[in-house]
């Protein structure tokens, strides 16, 4: 299973990516799901207007929280390997798992 970035190219509407998540072992089969409209409503159609989706980044071992994480944090730009302007270190799974176990 794992967590992957999908990156718009151009942006579509208000949406330049979407975080999801899958129990498979790479991101292509669920990407193949998307694009075909069996996955996100908002992935197809994107696909349909014309923007080009590219898996930004994949990793592999996330789980369904991290991914909650990441889209509360509202900055997945800053991993996204296509946008390329991180301009802090951006956080890591190592991050999250940090934060985690200190609230418990
Ligand atoms: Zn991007």
């Amino acid at each position: 299973m794992g967590v992957y970035v999908l990156h718009f190219d151009p942006p579509f509407q208000h949406a330049r990516h979407y975080i999801g998540f899958t129990m498979d072992t790479t991101p292509d089969r669920r990407l193949k799901e998307h694009l075909t409209g069996r996955g996100s409503p908002l992935v197809y159609a994107a696909h349909k207007a014309g923007c080009k989706i590219t898996v930004a980044k994949w990793w592999k071992s996330g789980c369904r929280n991290f991914e909650r994480w990441l889209k509360n944090r509202a900055d997945v730009y800053k991993w996204c390997l296509c946008c390329g302007f991180c301009t802090r270190r951006p956080a890591t799974m190592a991050t999250w798992k940090k934060i985690r176990a200190k609230r418990k």
